[in-house]
Parts: C-alpha cells; sequence; structure tokens
C-alpha cells in the first residue's frame, strides 16, 4: 500500500548522564512566521504535544529524547482543512478511517468536519487523536447538520418546527460540538432564522449554507458567524436581491435557476456594503473554489487516471457518480452557466479578501463529492486561492490562523511558538515563494509525535 506512513524515530544516544528535559527537539529549522512572513533559524522543543521552549539555532543544543536534525527545511504549523466532511454510511467508515491518516500524510494537522452522518465514530476518532492512540488530524465537528424533513444529507436533524429545533439543538449540546451547521435542502427559512438566533444563544457558532427563501442581510442580523460556499454571497452581491428572494418563496425559481439571475444582477455597490457588514460582524466565508472548480469541469476532465482514486473502495467511488451524471447530463447552456459562475467566484472571493473579510481555506472533501480527495484537495484549495490573486503567505493565513480564530482556539494554533500545539509541518522548500512548496513534506508533527514519510 501506498503512503504509509512510517514512524521514523531519530533517537541519538545521548551521552549526557542526566535525563533529557524535552520529548523532542527540533533543531537548525528555518520557521516562518505566518502573521509577518519573517524566517528564523530555530531549534524548536516539545513535551508531549506542546512546543515549551524555542531558541536561537545558534544557541548550545539541549538534551531530548529524540533530536531530528532539519537544517534545510522551512517549519510551517499543520495545515488546517476548514471544510471536509467525514460520511457515506457505516459501509464508508473504512474509507472515512482512511482519510485520518491519509490527511496527516498531506500535512494536514486539523479539520473542521462540516456534517456528516458518522458522528459516534467522528467523536470516537476525536478522542482517540487527542490522547495520541490514532493518527489523525485534530477534528473539530459539527455532527449532523440541521435541515427539514426529507433532507439531501443521511444523518441531518429534520426541524421542521421550533420544538423540534430546541431538540436538535439539545441534541448537538450533548454531542459537545464544536460547531452548528445549517444546511438548506428543505429548512423553512424562518426556522433557519430562528437556529441561529437559538445558537447563538447558546453559546455556538453557526455557519451554513442558506435557505434561498432568506436574504443573506436577514441572516447576518439573525447572527450567522460563517458563510460556507459562495452562492450566498453572490445572492447578497445582486441588487435584485430581494425581488429574487421572493419569486423563490412563491416557488417561481428553483437555485440554479436563480444563478444566471443573480449573476446578472450583481452590483458593486451592494457588494461593497454587504462586504463592509461580513467584515464589522466578523463573519468568515469558506470560498471553496478546487471544489468549484472541479465540479465545473467534470463534463470536460477526464478524472480516471487520478492516483488518489486506486487508495478508494468501489462503494466509495460509486458516491462520486451522482454528481458526474448530473454533469453530463445537463444542457449545455448550464455547464456554461456552470463555468461562468466558477470564474466569478474567483472574482468573488478576491474582493471579499481585499475587502478585509476573513476567508478560511476548505476543501468539502468527503463522500458524494466527486474527485476531491481528502488531503490533496486542501493544497488545491490553497493554489486556488493564490491563482484568484492572494498572496501565499495570505492563503496560509485562510487555512492555519483563521481556521482556529473561528473556532476560538487560537491561542493553541497558528504559530510555531512556546505554548501552541506541536502540529508541525517541515516542508523541503519555501511555501512563500510557491504556495505548491506546500506538498514538498518531509515530516509531520502531529501532537507532539514526529512522523516521517518514507
Ligand atoms: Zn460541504
Amino acid at each position: 500500500m501506498k503512503n504509509i506512513l512510517v514512524y521514523l524515530s531519530i533517537i541519538f544516544v545521548l551521552s549526557c548522564a542526566q535525563e533529557p528535559n524535552y520529548d523532542l527537539s527540533i533543531l537548525d529549522v528555518k520557521r516562518i512566521d505566518i502573521e509577518t512572513a519573517q524566517i528564523e533559524n530555530v531549534d524548536i522543543y516539545i513535551n508531549q504535544d506542546r512546543i515549551v521552549l524555542i531558541q536561537n539555532a545558534d544557541s548550545k543544543d539541549l538534551a531530548a529524547k529524540e533530536t531530528v536534525d532539519a537544517k534545510g527545511a522551512y517549519a510551517i504549523p499543520g495545515l488546517w482543512d476548514n471544510h471536509i466532511h467525514f460520511r457515506g454510511g457505516e459501509s464508508l467508515l473504512k474509507d472515512n478511517e482512511m482519510f485520518l491518516e491519509r490527511l496527516i500524510d498531506y500535512g494536514i494537522t486539523s479539520v473542521r468536519d462540516a456534517g456528516g452522518d458518522l458522528t459516534s465514530s467522528v467523536k470516537k476518532w476525536q478522542l482517540e487523536v487527542s490522547k495520541n492512540e490514532r493518527i489523525g488530524p485534530t477534528i473539530f465537528t459539527s455532527g449532523p447538520k440541521i435541515d427539514g424533513k426529507n433532507p439531501t444529507w443521511q444523518g441531518s436533524l429534520e426541524v421542521e418546527s421550533e420544538d423540534e429545533l430546541d431538540q436538535a439543538l439539545d441534541s448537538l449540546e450533548q454531542l459537545e460540538v464544536d460547531f452548528i451547521k445549517l444546511y438548506d435542502s428543505k429548512l423553512n427559512g424562518n426556522l433557519f432564522l430562528s437556529a441561529l438566533k437559538k445558537s447563538t444563544a447558546r453559546g455556538f457558532k453557526s455557519s451554513g449554507h442558506m435557505p434561498f427563501s432568506v436574504s443573506l442581510n436577514q441572516a447576518l442580523d439573525a447572527g450567522m458567524n460563517g458563510v460556507e460556499h459562495l452562492y450566498y454571497i453572490l445572492k447578497g452581491s445582486s441588487k435584485d436581491e430581494l425581488e429574487i428572494t421572493k419569486q423563490f418563496q412563491q416557488g417561481a425559481l428553483g437555485f440554479w435557476q436563480a444563478m444566471p439571475l443573480l449573476i446578472n444582477s450583481y452590483d458593486e455597490a451592494t457588494a461593497q456594503s454587504l462586504f463592509n457588514k461580513l467584515k464589522q460582524q466578523e463573519v468568515f466565508v469558506i470560498p471553496t473554489l478546487h471544489i468549484g472548480n472541479t465540479l465545473s469541469y467534470l463534463d470536460e476532465i477526464d478524472h480516471s487516471n487520478d492516483e488518489y482514486l486506486n487508495s478508494l473502495s468501489p462503494g466509495f467511488k460509486k458516491t462520486y457518480e451522482r454528481r458526474i451524471k448530473s454533469a453530463l447530463n445537463s444542457s449545455p447552456e448550464t455547464r456554461a452557466n456552470r463555468k461562468n459562475l466558477d470564474a466569478l467566484f474567483g472574482t468573488l472571493a478576491l474582493k471579499l479578501h481585499e475587502s478585509g473579510v476573513k476567508l478560511m481555506a476548505g476543501s468539502d472533501a468527503g463522500a458524494y463529492n466527486s474527485y476531491v480527495y481528502p488531503g490533496p484537495s486542501l493544497h488545491k484549495e490553497l493554489e486556488s486561492l493564490v491563482a484568484v490573486g492572494l498572496s501565499p503567505l495570505e492563503a496560509l493565513k485562510t487555512s492555519l490562523i483563521n481556521g482556529p480564530k473561528w473556532l476560538g482556539v487560537e491561542e493553541n494554533y497558528g504559530a510555531i511558538a512556546k505554548g501552541k500545539k506541536a502540529d508541525i509541518l517541515l516542508l523541503k522548500m519555501n511555501p512563500l515563494i510557491n504556495i505548491t512548496n506546500t506538498t514538498s513534506i518531509q515530516a509531520v508533527i502531529k501532537n507532539g509525535r514526529y512522523l516521517k514519510k518514507n
């Protein structure tokens, strides 16, 4: 099997008599400060899952149980994939479990799981990873999504009344989820707004899709903290949003039918005032550009030789068919619309960023999301963000600074510094020069454990 991690321990027998004070030292590494782009040669000392000391690389080396000479390598905090799904039912549990090591393989040490149907397993993996009993990323999960009756996604909590909403929130609170994820396939607009308010009242951050029967302004006023994908941003940037919303409520328009109308009524001034509001309310946006692009070109690009496909079970691969069929069966006009939308989303992502709205890099990898593979797709998302105009440093921030910030755990993450979690990526090449260098992985340190790809 390819890509198996070999846990190579480079242990130098130390001649000093006393017990070493550190579990792991990473010597002479070029540490990149993701806030400032400063690069400094340092020695990193780790105990258990924490960075406990950083010294100038010229300082005298201190004794550690395990020492790694990292001369020439660049160190950045482990990557965050801020939108991923563990899902597909119990029959695809093995694939989902396999992704955990795969993500580490690709330098992703934390993920934000945006809802699925494998919650009890996800909670188990979350605990096992935190205790270092399993190799995998730290998982922040929403548990099941909140939606209406007969939802698109299996496992969603079906809510049709305020009582059912309260029960759903009770169950999510009991599960100790890290945030609330809302979905729009069947959820009634008023309940959606109520869910946002009630989530906030219970101290949860909320993010989601948004039913087209409400306006983005209403959602923001109700306390939405995160906007997944750019469809809703596009809707809020239309000068005809209220009219289109009304037509949607009356059943005169569907989601995809609304898209060309929204594109044609895009208005710079409306967009700018929306962006200001997003910035002011510290609402983060997850553009998911790579999946948008992948799905928009399913009719043209042949993925059958993708290497990653070989590691997926036939059952998992089968989940890819739904979107492929729908792409191939759609009219030339629909296909062209999707491609226009894809291009527009790139422009929109840059405008949001330039207006000071915080973006989060997320891949949307998981079952059903055709050819968007857990691991490589986050690197592709970073590439997409750079392709639309962010600098490599800005793209990295959307992954490993904004991710922890949104979840309120920034004191533990976002930098290689004393007191931070020992989640570190050692790269052979500088990612600030070329963002694709995030794939030049030499080793990954997860929860203080040194893991080297062989
Ligand atoms: Zn998703």
